[in-house]
């Protein structure tokens, strides 16, 4: 078969020797197209409109790689549940290249599941159906938030079988990122390589992500400074819309600031601080309230590692980096709160201290809590009363009086605004922010079953088609989208939420 010409420009290849290990993804038997982003591919002007199922699969299954390729394993290290791993490294993945998108933006296509590489260590280097499907699910829905995150271009079976518990239908995806630099990155240099890598490695990443850093006087210490704040501002949006990511281990904290790797990840649906669903994550180190704090947890193991190059002498550079990460919760916390007013449909304003509207927040999330109230649909019912409708509030919660005084509470502060004329309406407003539908995890558990065990993909085409729409509830057609959407808004029963958990090594 003829391969296609893909326009790649392969810099962390090109400019990191040493960095990776060059290596070919593995044939595999039967390459069939289980998913194409036809919008991400135009994004990333790949020129495929053209391209049929079959050409696509064989490209996107590695049997067939396009024309201007370099596959490479990248090397990585990493703290995996505070346990630090030297070596990591891709050893289920590859990148194939570089791109530039239509916006100028300079993105990775990667593989994973395309076989065994130099860092496999004893696993097989293959993927299943299911665990990529759900990370098509979890990027699109993430990206249809407004959440920086990887993204899924393809997923293609292998006709393959993979072992794990049991035997599972084989699976690639093809996977976008502005980048797939870790803080494992800088860590596997930290431990192995010379200084002169690790300024090699620094100076790469901060031209590819941060290039108006390169002009400052201490462009590491701004590097660690920028890392950290897009880490709050993603942290932020997470709890925003009851994300837990399963595995914050530093391999899969990303340097651009994007969601990356959706293992063992969950919506919570019952609002619960302490929710934890990876079967691995006894001790909730990755709880929902836990990220911020592992985070900085990670932001100070990427700092241990640019000591040498923030200054020439460690105790300054040590006091230069402590005071960067010592600002990351005020950092979080200025995310968070912007955030939680937005969700409230508060504009903001100076004359209202910081204090009262955290309080009001926190509030609002102890009632949630003591009435396991489900996190999404209260906020998305807020909404709904901001306009004066608060029937369909009421009936989420079970017992009403905390909830009469805290609407109170709520009303009196939004009056305070409501002198100052708003053009956006505050119900509208509200519902831009607070998504009517999430990755409900019986629904997509649903949806990768029929795909795995059934072969059937119509359930994973009409959960991604509703997921890509997040905050388009239209009350007005509503009755006739109800049989459809309106399960897709449906929490889970108790009986399920208390049994499910998510599983690593995916
Ligand atoms: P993850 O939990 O997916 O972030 O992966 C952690 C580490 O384990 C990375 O170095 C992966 O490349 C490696 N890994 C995970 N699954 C496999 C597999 N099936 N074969 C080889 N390496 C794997
Ligand atoms: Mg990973």
């Amino acid at each position: 078969m003829p391969t296609t010409l893909l326009p790649f420009d392969n810099t962390y290849a090109r400019d990191l020797p040493g960095f990776y290990e060059p290596c070919q993804p593995a044939t595999v038997p039967e390459p069939v197209l289980l998913f194409f982003n036809r919008g991400l591919a135009e994004e990333l002007q790949l020129g495929l409109a053209g391209q049929d199922d079959a050409a696509l699969a064989a490209m996107f299954s590695g049997n067939a790689l396009p024309e201007g390729a370099q596959p490479i394993a990248q090397a990585y290290s990493g703290h995996q549940f505070g346990q630090f791993n030297p070596q990591l490294g891709d050893g289920r993945a590859l990148l194939i290249g570089e791109v530039i998108d239509r916006h100028g933006r300079r993105r990775d296509i990667a593989f994973k599941g395309s076989g065994r590489t130099p860092f496999s260590r004893r696993g097989d280097g293959k993927a299943a159906v299911g665990p990529m499907l759900r990370e098509v699910l979890i990027g699109e829905a993430m990206h249809a938030l407004g959440i920086p995150s990887t993204r899924a271009l393809a997923v293609v079976s292998t006709g393959e079988p993979v072992w794990r518990e049991r035997t599972l239908p084989g699976a690639i995806l093809t996977r976008v990122a502005a980048s797939h630099l870790r803080v494992g990155t800088f860590q596997y240099f930290a431990a192995h390589g010379t200084p002169e890598q690790m300024r090699q490695l620094a100076d790469y990443a901060i031209a590819r992500h941060f290039p108006e850093l390169l002009a400052s006087e201490n462009r590491y210490l701004e590097f660690l400074r920028a890392v950290a704040e897009r880490q709050a501002a993603l942290i932020a949006q997470w709890m925003h819309v009851g994300f837990i990511h399963g595995v914050m281990n530093t391999d899969n904290m990303g340097i651009p600031g994007e969601s990356i790797d959706f293992g063992p990840c969950a919506f919570m649906e019952a609002f619960d601080p302490r929710a934890v669903f990876s079967s691995i994550d006894e001790m909730g180190r990755y709880a929902y309230e836990a990220q911020p704090r592992i985070a900085r947890w990670n932001l100070s193991r990427l700092a241990e590692t640019l000591l040498p190059l923030i200054a020439d002498d460690e105790g300054q550079a040590i006091e230069l980096a402590t005071e960067v990460i010592d600002s990351f919760m005020a950092r979080y916390q200025h995310h968070w709160l912007a955030g939680l007013r937005a969700k409230l449909g508060l504009r903001g304003t100076v004359e209202h201290g910081d204090h009262v509207d955290t309080a009001l927040g926190e509030s609002w999330l102890d009632l949630l809590h003591a009435q396991q109230v489900d996190f999404t649909l209260a906020w998305r019912r807020l909404a709904d009363a901001a306009e004066g409708n608060e029937a369909p509030l009421r009936a989420l919660f079970a017992g009403q009086p905390g909830l009469d005084l805290w609407l109170q509470r709520w009303r009196e502060r939004c009056a305070f605004e409501d002198a100052t004329p708003n053009i956006t309406p505050r119900a509208t407003s509200m519902r831009r922010v607070n998504p009517w539908l999430i990755p409900r995890n019986h629904r997509v558990e649903e949806a990768l079953a029929a795909a795995s065990d059934e072969g059937d993909l119509t359930p994973f085409e009409q959960l991604l088609n509703a997921l890509q729409h997040p905050f388009d509830e239209d009350p007005a057609l509503a009755p006739a989208l109800a049989p459809a959407l309106a399960r897709y808004a449906e929490p889970a029963s108790g009986e399920f939420m208390a049994e499910f958990r998510t599983f690593c090594g995916t």
